[in-house]
């Protein structure tokens, strides 16, 4: 199962913590860099950025498979 997350530039502080709390590094936060980026790692769909946003700037969602042909 596939997962994204997605950032709401708007909404995002670029505080950071989203990349400190994923557990599986699918976030990063360059010290140079005004928003998080894609870490080294997927995303497993914790949940955790999501929940610990206070600006309720990421989403997550799950990838939908493609049709098979
Ligand atoms: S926790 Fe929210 S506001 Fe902070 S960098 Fe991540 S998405 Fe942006
Ligand atoms: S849902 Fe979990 S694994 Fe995916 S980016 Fe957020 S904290 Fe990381």
């Amino acid at each position: 199962m596939a997962w994204e997350w997605r950032l709401i530039q708007n909404e995002c502080t670029g505080c950071g913590i989203c990349a400190d709390v994923c557990p599986h590094e699918a976030i990063s936060m360059p010290r140079e860099a005004a928003y998080p980026e894609p870490g080294p790692s997927f995303c497993i769909g914790c949940m955790a950025c999501v929940k610990q946003c206070p600006f309720d700037a990421i989403e997550v969602k799950q990838l939908t498979a493609l049709p098979a042909e």
